[in-house]
């Protein structure tokens, strides 16, 4: 048996059961050992029967009587008995659970441990859990693990699954941590630690067990990362391209119609002097949406290319492309730089003109797509290559760039996460953060819009856009080829054109338009000739049109909360004070509580927070795309294991990088790579 054991071959069970495990991403027994509890039952505490209470669970030790079987009024089944102690007896009552009858026999010594009512002037247990009573209790007398379950799989099986098999613990996943780092940082053996966190012997055991686990993981995911940078810098030193600065950069950014945040003066100081070190810049720009980065990454650029080096742009989808496209030729006029567009819709006879001149060196900036890696595009002489929306693309993606010969690198997220967090996720690169908007921006006003408030919302749109301003609608298509769900969004863009607003020109876009439609449709858009523009998330990144003041987000409840903040983060770029309206398909209280943080909240790491608590990390839409990594015990808002777990990191790298002398943590590391969800 070892840890790729399939669970199939553990016991026997139902292919249904094993279809199950599979949902819940548990196939083999390496899964099944690491599929933790979520949380536990204390039933630690025993009392006796005289000491009952109804305002606890009550865990009892004693002997089962008068077991009876029953039909309630309502024709339901239930089981009655008397429980006794050597302080007194009570009554039992189970619900629902005929199979009881089975299982218990009068005389059976058990321990039960449930809720207890008061009615009639008696006491009476309801539905209490139950286990005979043996020397080491799995379900009740303890802290009790329960599971993340899954219809007609529970905690109960899965305990009694679980427990037979942690006795292979210690033999398959034996210590790997250098001792050093154990002792340092207290830290209980490995193995100890995964059975602990199944079944705790106490509170404190469970807490060291939870802590040794939770630093693993982000001391792993910590070492990977300043492995990486290590490989980085040490293949390419020596290799930079040293690119001073230039004068005219400075003229350039003094000509802005504004001056930058003190923010973006330090990103941009950051990243230039990056340029001119001996090895090549790795560097990530985050910032909220809206808080300024393309002028710095632009500015940059132009410093690059003023050098005699061409730069390299890419972005997430055509339209991004196509903007910045347009953004920088306007930044950059008059200096004889030549920019190429290079997207999947580029014509081949074009696109191999482009692919020339870039290898010649005729044209300076390319800006594109997935195009730009998937082609074979070769550059003269390449000094920067920078990716906007960074988490768009997978870590294979962007280290293509990087084979261009060695050029620097500079990514962009909008992706709001605390420090501390970027450092662990993207801790191969050096960070540069944006927490700044630029002055005079009005906050979004943000409403939760019940039905019922819907023809008013129209009302009032369909009179802010008489008076000038523009609206987006987003659907959700959270899957662009759901073809049923593309109906939808076509029907209500025919409702709004025909039915709400026929006055008015809608317009619609979404991800299976062809790009040349989407192309046409956004320069409609931002030419005001198209006033409501309706959208699936295609419109998600990067879209800068001032004029646009209401987001109308339908079924908002599917979105992720940061995701929803790159929704609204589309409006509120100009002066006219804008409003985000958010409707529901559902209107389920659970939904309204996490929608309301959207009302209450304008800042994008807030919220990211927040989904982070809510939704927990990883499953959900919003973060999987922010490439935060599925942690099973560690919290990406633990500030202080990640901190600690750096210090450790730091000090094997800085001791030895390529972990010669640490063979085990070699092997775990190459195993980490399933981690990071976008690899
Ligand atoms: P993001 O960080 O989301 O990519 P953008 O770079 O698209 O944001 O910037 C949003 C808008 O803010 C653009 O219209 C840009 O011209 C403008 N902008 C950028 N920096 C400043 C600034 N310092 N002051 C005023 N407006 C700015
Ligand atoms: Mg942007």
């Amino acid at each position: 048996m070892d840890i790729s054991t399939p669970v199939s071959k553990l016991f026997s069970t139902t292919k249904a059961h094993l279809n199950r495990l599979h949902s819940l991403g548990v196939d083999s027994l390496g899964d099944l050992i690491n599929y933790f509890p979520r949380t536990y039952n204390d039933q630690s505490e025993m009392v006796h029967i005289c000491d009952i209470r109804t305002d606890r669970v009550n865990t009892l030790s004693g002997t089962i009587s008068q077991i009876v079987e029953l039909k309630s009024r309502f024709g339901k089944k239930l089981l009655k008995a008397k429980f006794t102690d050597d302080t007194g007896s009570v009554d039992v009552i189970w619900f629902n659970q005929p199979f009881l009858k089975k299982l218990l026999y009068n005389g059976q010594k058990l321990i039960l441990s449930g809720k207890a009512k008061f009615e009639l002037g008696k006491v009476t247990l309801v539905s209490p859990e139950y286990e005979p009573l043996q020397q080491k209790q799995l379900h009740t007398a303890r802290l009790v693990p329960v599971y993340h379950e899954t219809e007609g799989l529970s905690s109960k099986w899965l305990r009694e699954k679980i427990h037979p098999l942690l006795k292979t613990v210690p033999r398959l996943f034996p210590e790997y941590l250098p001792d050093e780092i154990i002792k340092q940082h207290s830290l209980i053996p490995y193995a100890e630690a995964i059975v602990e966190t199944h079944f705790p012997a106490d509170p404190k055991k469970l807490e060291q067990a939870k802590f040794r686990l939770a630093f693993d993981e982000l001391f792993l995911l910590q070492l990977k990362a300043l492995q990486a940078k290590w490989h980085w810098q040490q293949s390419s030193t020596g290799q930079s391209k040293k690119i001073p600065l230039h004068q005219e950069t400075q003229k350039l950014q003094q000509k802005l119609p504004f001056t930058l945040t003190n923010a973006q003066q330090v990103a941009l100081t950051e990243i230039l002097s990056d340029l001119n070190r001996e090895f090549p810049m790795s560097r990530l720009l985050q910032g909220d949406v809206g808080s300024g980065k393309t002028i710095v990454a632009g500015l940059a650029i132009y410093n690059v290319l003023l050098n005699g080096y061409q730069a390299a742009l890419m972005a997430p989808t055509e339209i991004l492309a196509e903007q910045h496209f347009h953004s920088l030729s306007r930044l950059f006029e008059g200096r004889g730089l030549l920019l190429a567009l290079i997207t999947g819709s580029t014509p081949i006879t074009e696109k191999k003109k482009l692919q020339e001149h870039l290898a010649n060196g005729k044209l300076h900036l390319a800006i594109g797509t997935h195009a730009l890696i998937q082609e074979q595009i070769s550059f003269q002489n390449l000094g920067l290559a920078v990716v906007d929306e960074q988490h768009r693309f997978g870590v294979e993606q962007r280290s293509l760039l990087k084979t261009h010969g060695t050029p620097h690198l500079l990514s962009l997220s909008a992706t709001p996460i605390p420090r501390t967090l970027a450092m662990t996720i993207y801790g191969d690169q050096d960070l540069s953060i944006i927490d700044e908007m630029p002055k005079g921006r009005l906050p979004i006003v943000t409403r939760i819009v019940p039905e019922n408030k819907r023809h008013d919302a129209y009302l009032w749109i369909e009179d802010r856009v008489k008076s000038g301003r523009q609206a987006f609608v987003i659907c959700p298509l959270i899957d662009e080829s759901d073809t049923l769900e593309l109906k939808s969004v076509l029907s209500e863009y025919d409702r709004l054109q025909n039915e709400i607003f026929p006055h008015l020109k809608i317009g619609l876009l979404h991800g299976r338009m062809k790009a040349t439609e989407k192309d046409e449709i956004m320069s409609k858009f931002k030419a005001n000739e198209i006033q409501i523009l309706v959208s699936t998330s295609v419109i998600e990144v990067g879209i800068d049109i001032p004029n646009a003041t209401i987001m109308m987000i339908e079924g908002a409840e599917r979105f992720g909360l940061s995701q929803l903040h790159q929704f609204r983060g589309r409006v509120g770029r100009g002066e006219h004070q804008s409003y985000c309206f958010l409707f529901m398909q559902n209107e389920s209280d659970t939904a309204k509580q996490r929608l309301r943080a959207m009302v209450s909240h304008n800042s994008g790491f807030k919220l990211s927070e927040i989904d982070l608590e809510m939704r927990g990390p990883g499953q959900l839409l919003g973060i999987r795309q922010s490439g935060i990594p599925d942690l099973k015990m560690a919290s990406l808002s633990d500030s202080k294991t990640i901190a600690l777990a750096r210090d450790a990191a730091n000090y094997i790298i800085n001791k030895d990088p390529q972990l010669t002398e640490f063979p085990k943590l070699r092997e775990k590391i190459s195993q980490l790579q399933k981690i990071y969800l976008n690899d």
